[in-house]
């Protein structure tokens, strides 16, 4: 049975938010540089410091996973408490935690607004597979384009996610899988068995990371620095449906492994289930993953494609991928189509799709299929939507059954 724990008693809450000061700029999300001048501009750090502070900051935020200047034991009380009135490290709210049968996670965390408006939520999901484990990132709240098979496309952009609030959904989830090793486990946070923590991070849950580029280089470069978080660029995955000019720059600037929303292949199939082609048709798109820096066998891209019954999973489109991805080193997923309620597919029947990936295979691409993770709670590929546009139970119990009706291996 899934699970949900309702963190939204006062209590609870609080214990879940140490430290949280909203209103405060947060020092999260900061080059070593802008951490830096922000110090100095709020004349706590006289510049000489400056570089010596920032360096123990990193390491208190990014290593040992502190959300609460009082815990910074190497910094004088009085420098902690003028940190304290000046800025923010604190967590998100975390409004709800669920669980599902099979391990995955989804939480739905609740950022402050910026500026005017109303505070934003948006879902993190946790994937624990043998050996590792994936966190799927949020980069946006809603998304601006509307491919026509995928749940977020039906909500409107409510607004980018800053660099900041990119991260917090990294260290959140770390808070609450016990996974700072150094620092003590959060009340209440439910430990995995060993090995279950995250060891991977995919730019693949609401929004269009490329149209929010400069937050998520920015997220993305501390989680993969040396002296903080440490994750290796080649366990960072960035998933695009192809925003073509950014996957340029994603390659020089940020240097992570790629994931293309490929979907089609062809431009008359791509423009309908992924409207950006019309503006970056198949070619270019193409072009810009050959010149992908540092491709190799060992290094390669990832070509997402979900499997719509009759629409893109006949015989004939599987010679078309592999005649299209010649000469890139690719790995493709198959993603089995999550249904959603007004969703106008189906998802390809497994048969279907075994007999798609095996040609594939033969043709000397691994094509793994993704097993579809905590439908149960909604957490699949697609599925991902704000607690703005949470299902109601009627849509809930209507899911459910198109679930229990659908393919058999869920
Ligand atoms: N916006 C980015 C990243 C988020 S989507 C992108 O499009 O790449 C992550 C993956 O889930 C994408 O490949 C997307 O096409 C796929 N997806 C979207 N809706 C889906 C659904 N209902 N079923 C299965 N996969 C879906
Ligand atoms: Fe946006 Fe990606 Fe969904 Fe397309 S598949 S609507 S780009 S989140």
């Amino acid at each position: 049975m899934a699970f949900s724990l309702d963190l939204t008693a006062d209590s609870t809450r609080n214990a879940l938010r140490p430290g949280a000061a909203p209103e405060k700029p947060s020092l999260i999300g900061l080059t070593r540089a802008e951490m830096a001048e922000a110090l100095v501009a709020a004349g706590i750090v006289p510049e000489r410091q400056a570089k010596m502070r920032v360096q123990q900051l990193w390491h208190w935020l990014y290593v040992r996973g502190v959300s609460d200047f009082a815990h910074m034991f190497n910094i004088s009380k009085d420098l902690r408490s003028a940190l304290a009135e000046h800025f923010s490290i604190g967590r998100p709210e975390i409004v709800e935690e669920q669980i599902s049968n099979d391990g995955t996670r989804k939480w739905l965390f609740r950022f402050p607004p910026r500026g005017a408006g109303r505070p934003v939520e948006i879902e993190t999901v946790y994937i624990p597979e043998e050996g590792r484990g994936t966190l799927c990132i949020s980069s946006q709240v809603g998304c601006t384009l509307t491919c026509s098979f995928c749940h977020t496309g039906t909500q409107k952009l409510v607004r980018n996610l800053t660099s900041e609030e990119i991260l917090a959904q990294l260290l959140c989830a770390r808070d609450r899988l016990g996974d700072f090793p150094d620092r003590d486990t959060p009340a209440g946070a439910i430990v995995p068995s060993e090995g279950r923590k995250v060891s991977n991070i995919v730019m693949m849950g609401m929004g269009e990371p490329l149209y929010n580029f400069d937050a998520v280089k920015k997220a993305l470069l501390i989680a993969s620095d040396g002296d903080g978080l440490a994750l290796s660029k080649r366990r960072i995955t960035l998933s695009t449906s192809g925003v073509v000019p950014e996957i340029y720059r994603t390659g020089e600037e940020i240097g992570v492994m790629l994931a293309i929303s490929l979907h089609a292949t062809n431009d008359d199939l791509r423009d309908l289930l992924v409207p950006i082609n019309k503006k970056f048709p198949l070619k270019e798109l193409m072009e810009a993953c050959r010149k992908y820096p540092g491709l190799s066998n060992a290094r390669r891209i990832t070509f997402e494609y979900v499997m719509l019954k009759d629409v893109n999973d006949s015989l004939e489109d599987a010679k078309a991928l592999v005649k299209l991805l010649k000469g890139i080193p690719a790995k493709i997923n198959l993603i089995p189509f999550n249904p959603w309620p007004g969703s106008n597919y189906q998802c390809s029947d497994w048969e279907q799709i075994e007999k798609f990936a095996d040609f594939i295979n033969a043709a000397g691409y691994a094509s793994p299929i993704r097993t579809p993770r905590g439908r149960d709670i909604l957490a699949a590929c697609g599925q991902l939507k704000s607690e703005s546009e949470r299902l109601k139970k009627s849509e809930r119990l209507a899911l459910e059954a198109m679930m229990i009706a659908g393919h058999g291996e869920a």
